[in-house]
């Protein structure tokens, strides 16, 4: 065990992490240049074959020094806000990080936010920074900023190279030797930290473990702490490039388990693994259920579609456990599903991934965070679909979710950043000079606002120049309402949405214009409303088509009007009725196209 280290890579995205541990895994001969692109290319024909999804989570390398065998397992961390829960498990699974900053690029928000779950999890940090080859490299500068950051000595900080293999030995000795071995009980009653599984069509879910005690054998029968389930261990083993069966995996040390589940909802991230007979006394802490924090509704864009959905879902879920869906019905899109994503970059795998993966085109409709009502008989409502805002009458208040934003910019840009973050509800919580060119902004924000197109606007209000981070607050009172769209008086539940009281009208004016330029003129006139309870706060009008479109046949020639006819019927298909008027499918997507 004491030559055991368990460490991760932790940086802002783009930074080099995939880089260097590719370097890292070939300098330890862990794998070989040729070997490495023989075996991603196999990989690639595997997953397109089978749809396994390959993405090496843990990795050991076996590395010597001074005559010392040591074993290092790297330890992969998604990179995005949407799962920063999962990373900060990956983090609970190690002992040490490397924290890479681009040289060109110099600290940016994910370091930060990084670099604080890691200090959460009491890692040692190894301050490296990256890309020193580059033409734009401003080794002296990004230096200043990490001593001022995390207040470590100037020798401290590794200079290295991804891409040309500068200080990847000085990157492994450091290591080695600044990297605590994992401590923990050999004898004590098992406990091992689940940080990550994938799902694998031919062996079920394969979970990735740190043991902190005792030790994990194959055949073992063992407990699921936090879901109370028993399996048999079927399988157990290391890391390597590949799965590397073993007999046992012992203390210290990182793994797999393989038990034969199938569905990605019974190994839960973060839950501890015991043995059901000698079980230990409590679970790994900070275990958390993964929470949906952006909901929509996916439909089939054919209604017949619908079972065939279902059966994806279903898959999909096998795969994805965090995402969470219930069957929904609309008027206007008939049978579908409402969905609970970890954020919109989740929101848009799926649907990518239904599209790609399972051929399946859907509708999706608009993204609302969830709220919750208190009605005046003091219950309590979650409120994750419009539809299920309760009646105005009944409400006696309305939360909605805040989060603690953090951006990082020159000092050029505060300005249109805080007319971006005021308009958008925020209050200025902190701002802090990193050093005197970067300036460090902390807001908190409704997470409603920054749902939609946040991300796009602060790019394009500092020229890129941002990076920008969010975690999750509390809940607030605030002024929510449903907002509806009528159509020659006909309600569209489809395009119903739940807004602050201050914005409906602006929202609706834009979705009512946007609408009139999506749906077709017919024989009547079609009044197009924005509605919040009775109260109409913007109307369009469409004005009736003069001429029916068969009158040119002059009802000579029977066969040009049937295909006419038949034309038109397929057109309908691809249009959903809504009382007297029809609606084509890219009405419904009309709110995302807003500007
Ligand atoms: P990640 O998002 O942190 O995993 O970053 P990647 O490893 O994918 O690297 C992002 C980009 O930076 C890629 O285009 C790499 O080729 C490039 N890159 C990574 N490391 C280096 C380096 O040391 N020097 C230079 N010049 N480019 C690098
Ligand atoms: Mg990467």
């Amino acid at each position: 065990m004491k030559n055991i280290r368990n460490f991760c890579i932790i940086a802002h995205i783009d930074h080099g992490k995939s880089t260097l541990a590719d370097r890292l895994l070939e300098h330890t001969k862990t794998i070989n240049e040729r070997q490495m692109q023989a075996q991603v290319l196999d990989d690639m024909d595997l997953e397109r074959e089978k749809g396994i999804t390959i993405k090496s989570h843990a990795i050991q390398m076996d590395y010597e020094l001074n005559g010392e065998k040591y074993t290092l397992n790297l330890i992969d961390t998604p990179g995005h806000v949407d799962f920063s829960y999962e990373v900060s498990r990956a983090l609970a699974a190690c002992e040490g990080a490397l924290l890479l900053v681009d040289a060109a690029q110099g600290i940016q928000a994910q370091t930060i936010s990084n670099l604080y779950l890691a200090l959460d999890n009491d890692l040692e940090i190894i301050p490296v920074i990256n890309k020193i080859d580059m033409d734009g490299a401003m080794i002296e500068v990004v230096k200043d900023q990490i001593i001022e950051l995390i207040g470590v000595k100037e020798e401290e900080i590794l200079l290295a190279s991804g891409k040309t293999g500068i200080g990847i030995e000085e990157i492994l000795q450091a290591i080695v030797a600044r990297i605590p071995a994992p401590k923990g009980e050999p004898d004590a009653p098992l406990q091992a930290l689940i940080f990550d599984s994938v799902f694998n069509s031919f062996r079920g879910i394969i979970a990735y473990f740190r043991v902190f005690n005792g030790k994990i054998k194959k055949g073992d029968k063992v407990r699921f702490v936090n879901t109370g389930e028993d399996y048999e261990a079927d399988e157990v083993g290391i890391l390597k490039l590949g799965l590397q069966a073993r007999s046992e995996v012992n203390t210290g040390d990182v793994g797999y388990i393989i038990t034969g589940i199938k569905n990605a909802k019974e190994v839960k991230v973060g839950d501890t693994i015991t043995l059901s007979q000698n079980p230990c006394k409590v679970a790994i802490q900070g275990f958390e259920e993964v929470k949906p924090m952006v909901f929509a509704g996916i439909f089939p864009v054919v209604t017949e579609d619908f079972e065939e959905l279902r059966d994806c879902m279903d898959k999909l879920q096998l795969n994805d456990a965090s995402l969470t869906f219930e069957t929904e019905t609309s008027q206007a899109l008939g049978f579908g599903f409402r969905c609970g994503f970890l954020g919109m970059l989740h929101m848009e795998i799926i649907q990518e991934r239904l599209e790609r993966e399972f051929k399946q085109t859907v509708i999706t409709t608009v993204p609302n965070v969830s709220f919750i009502a208190y009605t005046t008989r003091d219950e309590k409502v979650i409120v994750n679909n419009p539809s299920e805002m309760p009646d105005p009458s009944k409400i006696d208040r309305i939360e909605e979710p805040f989060i603690r934003a953090q951006i990082i910019t020159s000092p050029d840009y505060i300005g249109n950043i805080m007319t971006l973050c005021l308009g958008k509800r925020g209050m200025l919580i902190n701002q802090s000079y990193l050093t005197p060119t970067r300036v460090e902004l902390i807001f908190e924000m409704p997470l409603a606002e920054i749902v939609f197109d946040f991300y796009d606007k602060l790019k394009s209000s500092t020229r890129g120049y941002a990076s920008f981070d969010y975690h999750p607050l509390d809940y607030r009172i605030s002024d929510i309402v449903r907002m509806d769209i009528l159509l020659n008086g006909d309600k569209v539940d489809a395009l119903s949405a739940l807004i602050h009281r201050s914005r409906a009208e602006d929202f609706g004016r834009k979705l009512c214009l946007k609408l009139k330029e999506l749906l077709p003129r017919q024989q009547f006139m079609i009044a197009i409303q924005a509605a919040v309870g009775s109260k109409i706060i913007a109307r369009e009008t469409i004005s009736a088509m003069r001429k029916d479109v068969t009158a040119k046949c002059y009802g000579g020639d029977i066969s040009r009007k049937r295909k006419l006819l038949e034309k038109q019927k397929e057109g309908k298909k691809r249009m959903r009725q809504i009382g007297n008027v029809e609606v084509p499918q890219e009405a419904f997507l009309a709110v995302l196209k807003l500007n």
